[in-house]
């Protein structure tokens, strides 16, 4: 889901201890490394080297070098999104800060602004994957909406009106979140609201309605119409922040929910409720596009004797092992053509669709191949094998049930006549 790429996060603050204490809990994020310096003078001399890319930084707005967030403007100058360690926080500093385009400012006060600030720089990494929409018929406000986004590593996408907005969304379906005004020409914010969850549930696209002070019958009309949020202009930084944020989240758990809805925990493949989901889609309709298909069930040839030899520890090893080949080699992003789910306990299913039967057999009999070199390295020095037996049916079936049971025979045929071989049947 996420850029795998580690992500570089600048700490310039001179208290040794806080700085410790920072980078262990940042760094216990997947993917974020700390670098750290005490002064303005190692800042400059850090940024000067050029080594290092930074995805966003935290400062200190009080160093003895620099006692007055001087190096505020340092850093934004080198275009690293910042976030701000303060002791105080009055007024008229808060505005300054916002106005030199900082992502947020934190109060130096014990662990709970230390979570904040890891939060914050999760959203940022979350949000650098995240496409927003802003539609505004005023060009200063789309700027200035574009602006505040783009600190907040969102890619931002503009549209004049609720018929470009349409056409943008039908040209980049990875556009997530969509910020609308209201009263725009040609197709106004309800409209666009209206045409847009026709196409997209609140599960798959947030969308914030921006609307002027006291329209409190129009911000109604908007959530009623399957409008995710609305923020009343003029607005605080803060506050359009936390509400694209929790927005966000929203549709991120929801995410997250499916993709473990649809996976075996163990091994991390599709699961049998899903096999059978997609399955079905797929055997209604592969004939139709002058395709073949296959169906197969794979089972590890004595099973139990890894357990029962090794313990059940390595039997999940062994698994986890295998369901990564299984991924490897027959996992495509295109799910319309094949999928691969564990069936239960050792066994696992396939369909899978080509051009020709025999493409198909043939890849099942180099995986059953494979599967017989592979190693599986138990600890340190210590390696198993195993063997695998398939049953696959390649003849022609509307009923992936039905089907299936042809592949268990095939399977069953397979194990008595001496395991480790593919049976094909095509009755
Ligand atoms: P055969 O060649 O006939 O398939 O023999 P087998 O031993 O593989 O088959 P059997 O059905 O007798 O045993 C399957 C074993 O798989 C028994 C069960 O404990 C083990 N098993 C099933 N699910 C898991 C699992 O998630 N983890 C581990 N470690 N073992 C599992
Ligand atoms: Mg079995
Ligand atoms: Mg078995």
């Amino acid at each position: 889901m996420y850029n795998k790429l580690s992500k570089n996060i600048l700490v310039v603050e001179d208290s040794v201890m806080f700085t410790r204490i920072l980078k262990r809990s940042i760094e216990s994020v997947d993917g974020f490394k700390v670098i750290t310096v005490e002064s303005f003078g190692a800042l400059k001399q850090l940024l000067s080297e050029k080594k290092y890319q930074f995805f966003a930084s935290l400062l200190d707005v009080n160093l003895p070098d620099a006692p007055n967030g001087e190096v505020i403007d340092f850093v934004l100058a080198h275009n690293i999104p910042s976030i701000i360690f303060t002791g105080k926080l009055d007024e008229s500093f808060r505005k300054k800060i916002y106005t030199k385009g900082i992502v947020d400012y934190v109060l130096k006060e014990g662990p709970a602004n230390i979570e904040y600030v890891v939060s914050l720089l999760s959203q940022l990494k979350r949000n650098s994957n995240i496409d927003v929409l802003v539609v505004d018929d005023s060009i200063s406000v789309r700027s200035y909406i574009k602006h505040l986004l783009v600190i907040y590593q969102f890619t931002v996408f503009e549209a004049v009106d609720g018929v470009d907005a349409l056409e943008k969304v039908k040209r980049n379906s990875n556009i997530s979140l969509v910020l609308t005004d209201f009263n725009m020409p040609n197709m106004d914010g309800l409209a666009l609201t209206k045409q847009l969850r026709r196409q997209y549930s609140s599960q798959q696209m947030a969308i914030i309605g921006m609307s002027a002070f006291g329209n409190n019958q129009l911000s109604a009309h908007f959530l009623k119409l399957g409008g995710s949020d609305f923020i009343t202009k003029p607005f605080l930084e803060e506050e359009f922040f936390c509400r694209i944020n929790q927005n966000m989240e929203l549709l991120e758990h929801i995410k997250q929910l499916k993709f473990l809805a649809t996976r075996d925990f163990l091994t991390g493949l599709f699961n049998r409720r899903y096999f059978f989901d997609v399955g079905n889609n797929i055997v209604s309709g592969y004939k139709k596009k002058g395709l073949k298909l296959g169906i197969a069930l794979l089972d590890i040839d004595h099973f139990k004797k890894v357990n029962d030899n090794y313990g059940h520890d390595a039997g999940d090893l062994v698994l986890c092992q295998l369901g990564k080949r299984l991924i490897d080699n027959f996992e495509v992003d295109d799910l319309s053509s094949s999928i691969v789910a564990r069936y239960g306990g050792e066994e696992f299913c396939f369909l899978l669709v080509a051009k020709t039967h025999s493409e198909i057999e043939a890849s099942l009999s180099a995986l059953r191949q494979s599967i017989e070199d592979d190693k599986y390295v138990l600890k340190e020095g210590f390696e198993l094998k195993i063997t695998a037996s398939i049953g696959l049916f390649t003849g022609e079936s509307e009923d992936l049930k039905v089907a299936l049971s042809i592949a268990d025979k095939a399977l069953y045929q397979a194990k008595a006549s001496g395991r480790n071989q593919v049976v094909v049947l095509d009755i």
